[in-house]
């Protein structure tokens, strides 16, 4: 089977990611055609345009993308191309795994492993409503949510259940608080839970939440939750397990998914062979489940795993004297291994 994939190479430390993301996987031997598209900075200064139509188009048709990080240039008509994506294409599941790697300074070396999948269509963070009295000492704003966006990011947070394996899913909430909006999503996701009774269902207030990641993250399996509590959420679960260059994310729709990095595109180090490929690479991981290929996914995690515990090659962020490609490709011996 071949599959085409949209590639954007992105800003930044983007495209030496991206070249050694690309390494392993075609060292993997998945069958993965590739696409190239440009987006960002480098498609302003191309084609006059951050998000090129050409570009859209290749995503639409290949209903897939792995995108490295981009720069929006302020005030080039998008708060943030990322966004734009969202919601061009309605990717209403955005999901964040974290899990506990050896080697990496983080507050839990072992026992994380869990993934937000968080709603990324409705709800406060969009911004809906944003008001200020002229006065300047009101401001206001619209938070709605959805019986049809709450349906839909339970399911899929059920369905990945299923898919992975995985046992647990946790509703995060504010329903005591926000009874409306909040309300809603936490009965229309009991109602959900009823059709998937071969997966445990608990319910858990966003603030208690907060407070037993820190202190029992183990206990977590698939959190799913509203918009803006995602946001916060997924970051705090990245900071637990060791931090950026270490988080991948997707954003899922009917009829696209992108898989990305969560990190941006570090200019600082940008051009020196320094920047840590994992993300990317775990990014790629998430696709390839995406793609109905489960084995290769967990191939390439084993591959990431054995290498960060071998020391062989990582990058300074992680304390060794590697580069972005000889840290790929030491995954990639292992990956084929
Ligand atoms: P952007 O505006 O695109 O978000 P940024 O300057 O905020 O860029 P981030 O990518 O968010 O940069 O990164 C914040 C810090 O983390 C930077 O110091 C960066 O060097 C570091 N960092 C981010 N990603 C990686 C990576 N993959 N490997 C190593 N260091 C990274
Ligand atoms: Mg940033």
């Amino acid at each position: 089977m071949t599959q085409t994939i949209t590639v954007i190479r992105g800003d930044g430390i983007g495209p030496e990611i991206m070249d050694a993301t690309l390494h392993v996987l075609d060292a993997m031997n998945l069958g993965l055609q590739y696409e190239f598209a440009d987006a960002g900075l480098v498609a302003l200064e191309k084609h006059g345009e951050l998000l090129p139509q050409a570009t859209m188009d290749s995503i639409r048709k290949n209903r897939i993308a792995l995108k490295s990080p981009l720069t929006t240039p302020v005030g080039e008509g998008f708060s943030s191309i990322n966004v734009e994506l969202r919601k061009r294409f309605d990717l209403y599941a955005n999901v964040r795994p974290a899990k506990s790697f050896p080697n990496t300074k983080s507050r839990f070396p072992s026992g994380v492993d869990l993934i937000t999948v968080r709603e990324n269509t409705e709800g406060a963070y969009i911004g809906e409503g944003q008001a200020l009295s002229e006065d300047g000492e009101v401001a206001t704003l619209t938070q709605k949510i959805t019986r049809r966006g709450s349906e839909r990011i339970v399911r899929y947070a059920f369905e990945l259940a299923r898919k992975t394996g995985r046992k647990k899913v946790t509703v995060v909430h504010k329903a005591n608080i926000l009874k409306s909006t909040s309300g809603l999503f936490l009965k229309t996701a009991r109602a959900v839970a009823t059709e998937y009774p071969d997966i445990e269902c608990n319910e858990m207030i966003v603030d208690n939440t907060c407070m037993q990641l820190v202190m029992r993250p183990e206990q977590f399996d698939i959190i799913v939750t509203t918009n803006l509590f995602g946001d916060i959420i997924s970051d705090l679960c990245a900071g637990l397990v060791g931090g950026l260059g270490l988080a991948p994310g997707a954003n899922i729709g009917t009829d696209a998914a992108i898989f990305e990095a969560v990190h941006g595109t570090a200019p600082d180090i940008a051009g020196q062979g320094k920047a840590n490929p994992c993300a990317l690479l775990l990014g790629a991981a998430q696709m390839l489940d995406h793609l109905g290929m489960p084995e290769k996914a967990t191939k390439l995690r084993e591959a990431i795993i054995a290498t960060l515990e071998a020391k062989d090659n990582l990058t300074p962020d992680l304390g060794g004297t590697g580069t972005t490609q000889s840290f790929a490709e030491a995954i990639a011996k292992r990956a084929t291994a």
